[in-house]
């Protein structure tokens, strides 16, 4: 259990690949690290198969993240399953408050992602990784020759329909309005140009139905007469909130879509706080593992740097090898 009384240099916020990438560099860095996280692994613990990880063709998203935790274990950083209700900044040094304790630190890294808007069905979270997915890029090759929806009127939703188009056998785009207007006129033209995709539109899924893997969609309005639509996957689109409250508290700018701006550093606008991975504005729209984990790294660096420039904010003990 960490003492409370004695000051970190780093305090890493999360427990997804952002937070570990960062943590390895952190660790190596020698600097005195804490990561704390409420949800083991984060999303790619939950998103089952990746397959676009370098050096593995093919491995379980849980298998993953508990590597890169052995790995940061092996060297020796303390990991809380906790929750961070509060972040404060006091002459340089920040306080932060969990459940379960109070801790200090000279810097802070945000690394703690983005919660995927729901449709809120029953059985919703418990196929998860098991036919419901929430990210058309990371998962359409899953779906060779496979049925699948995906729910959604937005450019994410279109765009994965017309991604998975070119593996799935069929594909259908369910969405609660009459017409697509928001997604970008290119995509649009995609979209029709896709001969295997089918719009259901004026349509909500009203239920998912399977047992341990989905097996079809109940519509509330019927598709060529029948309101269940069999289906091996379905691809919820309905967008994605970065959890920027931590970071907003502070005064942190954030963009029109609640994502913490950074530098190509990592830096936040708050000094001494840096962010990586899916909360941040760094790589648009390309979210995923391996992009996480390097701006973790990046954090970690930067984190690094400015430890050894502001050490003393907490009185901090002293910080390993320099950066020169
Ligand atoms: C179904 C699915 C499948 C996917 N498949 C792939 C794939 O095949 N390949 C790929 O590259 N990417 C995939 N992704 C995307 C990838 O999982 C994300 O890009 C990646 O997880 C983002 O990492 P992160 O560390 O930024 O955030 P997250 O993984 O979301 O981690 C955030 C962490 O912060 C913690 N946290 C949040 N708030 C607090 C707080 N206040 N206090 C303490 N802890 C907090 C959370 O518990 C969690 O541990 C998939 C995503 C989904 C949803």
């Amino acid at each position: 259990m960490p003492d409370p009384a004695q000051p970190y240099d780093v305090i890493i916020i999360g427990q997804g690949a952002a937070a570990y990438g960062a943590a390895l560099y952190s660790a190596r860095y020698q600097m005195k690290t804490l990561v704390i996280g409420d949800e083991f692994g984060g999303e790619t613990a939950t998103g089952s198969t990746i397959e676009n990880y370098p050096g593995y063709s093919h491995i379980d998203g849980f298998d993953l993240m508990l590597k890169m935790k052995e790995q940061v274990q092996a060297l020796e950083v303390e990991i809380l399953d906790d929750r961070v209700n509060e972040l404060a900044q006091e002459e340089g040094c920040f306080n932060l408050k969990a459940y379960d304790g109070e801790y200090r630190s000279t810097a802070v890294i945000l690394a703690v992602g983005r919660e995927r808007r729901k449709l809120g069905l029953p059985l919703e979270q418990d196929l998860m990784g098991k036919g419901v997915s929430y990210c058309s890029t990371c998962d359409a090759p899953l779906y060779k020759d496979q049925s699948v929806a995906v729910v959604g009127g937005g450019d994410a939703a279109v765009k994965g329909s017309v991604l998975l188009a070119k593996y799935a056998k069929e594909v259908y785009l369910i969405y609660r309005k009459a017409k697509l207007t928001r997604p970008e006129p290119i995509n649009l033209s995609l979209l029709e140009k896709s001969p295997n995709v089918v719009q259901l539109l004026d349509t909500n899924v009203k239920g998912l139905v399977g047992n341990g893997k989905l097996e079809r969609l109940e519509l509330d309005r019927p598709y060529m007469d029948q309101s269940d639509l069999k289906v091996d996957g379905i691809f919820i689109e309905i967008g994605a909130d970065p959890r920027n409250q931590l970071a907003t508290k502070l005064g942190a700018m954030i963009n029109d879509k609640g994502e913490i701006m950074v530098s190509k550093l990592m830096e936040t606008t708050i000094t001494g706080l840096f962010a990586g991975g899916d909360v941040t504005d760094a790589s648009g729209e390309l979210k995923q593992t391996i992009t996480s984990t390097a701006q973790g790294v990046i954090a970690a660096t930067s984190a690094y740097k400015y430890v050894s420039e502001h050490g003393n904010a907490c009185q901090v003990h002293a910080a390993g090898y320099s950066l020169d």
